[in-house]
């Protein structure tokens, strides 16, 4: 029994008990009201009328005896007649009155002389015109004696009486009667009055309970910023939608789309206008998205659109591209426009996989293909996709393992300044021996611990292992080089890397301008304003800090002047090609000049030959890096190849 219906029946026995208390009252008064009728009124009444007939007795017989002693003949009956009207009256005492008793009287004459014949007459009526007197035969008998009956039969005032005082009793039985139905009425209305309530309150309490349950329902399964399903209704819903597709033999798609550079608004307009771009992108899909396709939010900027009953890919690549053309339109915010793209992941049921968790994940692959191939786009997965992941599933374990065990190296690769001919510093880059020839390419595995997090600590391994090198250098007396590592954008998010770094060089017995940073331009797509603040506190501490690969990112000269640098690091692509490409000679000259302009260093890497070295002495580059000058190399190797002992 719900709890509902036991505080309505709990309800219900309390306010029944209570009418049955009342209605017992009730009954108890109409027993009273006939007990009393019965045991008291009643007798009391007969009583009262036996005593009155015993002295009516007394009185006629007396009457009739002083009549008929001489009775001879006929007889003046008239006397009789008064006597007995004065007999039959009887004075009420209670009320004062005149009241008939009426009896049934027989005048026992043995008292008389005997021997009287019947007289034969009738005494007829008296004055009471209430009383009927009939029948009243005087005999007499052979003695002379006289025998009366006399009949004087009920008075209908005492009748009457009776049936007054019976009326009150009933009168007052049925006061009885209707307090008890009128308690009946009123108990059973009360009643009826607290089941409503009790029904109106549960009601209202089940109603106000729905709401809550609808309102947590609501917020578990919807997201709240878009109204969109969230990826807990995305899964129930999912597995109901592979279903009916299995039943139709028809296709599903699962479009799993991020929005590119999000963090980018986040950044320069602040969360709110964050959170407005994600509505707005919500409504935009939400128009292209047909009735029975499903639309939710998975995540961050992550939205997933399961598309059911497809008959061919034709379909999802019609959807796909309007979602894309969706975003091509300037998203108008608070205080801002913003234009942003959106890249796109594809999986097939049944092709690319027949659970809700397979496609997502094949979906989400191909997303990341798609962000790989230049954003603002869509891919569908392919088997390779999913080596790729296998691939980078491997790497990731034994990358953990290689970190742990001591698995991984620091080389050094010298960088030769161009005015003096000295190696002033170096970059440290990571290699991962794996015993055989085949080293993973470090591109690779970096790329992989970016996107699995483990890049953070394969920062602090590689600080802490510069650290350790240069101090070894320090203490076997070289002349001091900088060297420099590779910092990732995903490190600025774990501000624990920046954080350490300068504890870390101070643990190392180091100075900040020992170590140096490189960041790529692409890490300037995060928050800025966090990673302009951590770096500022590690240039003001002296610590050397240079855009890597420059030219191949956003290239944007705004970020020299808000980045505290101190050095530019040209690509290497623009040295390869600059003796047989202008316009890559161009880039050169003309990022080495933006580069002095701002005060920078500027180094070229990529060197391989002499020509690459008399280009870049010829543009003004003021550093060299390259296979010219040296491979990268473990670390005795290059200190005794490159280091100075003075
Ligand atoms: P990418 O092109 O690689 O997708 O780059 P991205 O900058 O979009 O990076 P990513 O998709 O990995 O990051 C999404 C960011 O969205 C991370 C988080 O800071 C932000 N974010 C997550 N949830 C919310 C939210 O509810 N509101 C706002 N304003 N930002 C959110
Ligand atoms: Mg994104």
């Amino acid at each position: 029994m719900s709890k509902g219906n036991i505080l309505k029946s709990l309800a219900l026995s309390v306010d029944f008990k209570s009418s049955l208390l009342f209605i017992s009252l009730g009954l108890v008064i109409i027993v009273m009201t006939l007990w009393n009728w019965h045991y008291d009124f009643k007798p009391r009444l007969i009583n009262e009328a036996q005593s009155n007939t015993r002295v009516l007795a007394a009185s006629y017989a007396r009457a009739i005896e002083s009549q008929f002693q001489n009775i001879s003949g006929k007889t003046d009956i008239s006397a009789i007649h008064n006597s007995i009207n004065e007999m039959l009256l009887i004075n009420d005492p209670s009320t004062g009155e005149n009241l008939y008793f009426g009896v049934t009287l027989e005048v026992d004459y043995d008292a008389f002389p005997t021997d009287y014949d019947l007289v034969n007459f009738d005494i007829g009526t008296t004055n009471c015109s209430d009383c009927i007197i009939t029948d009243n035969p005087i005999y007499k008998r052979d003695s002379g004696e006289l025998i009366a009956i006399l009949k004087i039969y009920a008075n209908p005032v005492f009748y009457q009486r009776l049936v007054s005082d019976i009326i009150d009793d009933l009168a007052l039985m049925l006061v009885g009667i209707v307090i008890v139905l009128m308690l009946a009425w009123l108990t059973s209305n009360r009643l009826l009055y607290s089941l409503r309530e009790r029904e109106r309150s549960l009601i209202i309490e089940i109603a106000e309970r729905k709401s809550v349950e609808d309102r947590l329902h609501q917020i578990a399964t919807y997201d709240q910023l878009t109204n969109l399903p969230n990826r807990y209704l995305l899964q129930a819903d999912f597995t109901r939608k592979l279903e009916e597709t299995a039943r139709s033999k028809k296709m599903l798609a699962t479009l799993f789309f991020d929005i590119d550079h999000f963090k980018k608004i986040n950044d320069m307009h602040g969360h709110e206008a964050g959170d407005a771009l994600l509505k707005l992108a919500a409504d935009r899909v939400a128009d292209v998205t047909r009735n029975y396709d499903l639309l939710a939010r998975f995540g961050g900027d992550e939205f997933v659109m399961i598309m059911s009953n497809i008959e061919n890919r034709s379909d999802v690549i019609y959807v796909a591209e309007k979602i894309i053309a969706s975003f091509s339109k300037t998203f108008v915010l608070p205080n801002t426009e913003v234009q942003v793209t959106a890249s796109i992941g594809i999986s097939v049921y049944p092709e690319d996989g027949d659970d809700p968790s397979e496609l997502l994940k094949n979906a989400d692959l191909a997303m990341y293909r798609a962000k790989a191939d230049g954003r603002n786009g869509y891919q569908f997965f392919n088997a390779e996709m999913n080596l790729e992941l296998q691939y980078s599933q491997w790497v990731e374990t034994n990358l953990r393992e290689a970190l742990n065990n001591g698995g991984l190296e620091l080389h050094f690769q010298p960088q030769v300044n161009l005015e003096n001919g000295k190696v002033e510093s170096c970059e440290a880059l990571i290699r991962w021996p794996q015993g055989s020839n085949d080293n993973v390419n470090p591109t690779d595995f970096i790329r992989i611990a970016e996107r699995t997090g483990l890049i953070n600590e394969i920062s602090r391994w590689v600080l802490q292992e510069a650290c350790r090198h240069v101090k070894e250098w320090n203490d076997q007396g070289y002349e001091t080089v900088r060297v420099d590592i590779n910092l990732s954008g995903k490190d600025f998010a774990d501000r624990g890397v920046l954080y350490s770094f300068l504890q870390t060089l101070r643990h190392h017995n180091l100075q900040p301008h020992q170590i140096g940073v490189e960041i790529t331009e692409n890490i300037l797509l995060g928050s800025t304003d966090q990673i302009i603040k951590a770096l500022t506190v590690l240039h003001n501490a002296g610590v050397h800090i240079s855009i890597d690969d420059f030219g191949t990112g956003f290239s944007s000269l705004n970020y020299l002047k808000q980045l505290p640098l101190s050095g530019i690091k040209i690509d290497q692509s623009f040295v390869h090609e600059a003796p047989s490409n202008k316009d890559d000679l161009i880039i050169i000259q003309a990022i080495t000049l933006v580069g002095h302009g701002f005060g920078l260093d500027v180094i070229a890497e990529g060197v391989e030959t002499e020509w690459h070295e008399s280009l870049c002495k010829g543009v003004g580059c003021n550093t060299i890096q390259g296979i010219y000058v040296s491979e990268p190399l473990p670390a005795d190797k290059f200190a005794k190849k490159f280091l100075k002992k003075p």
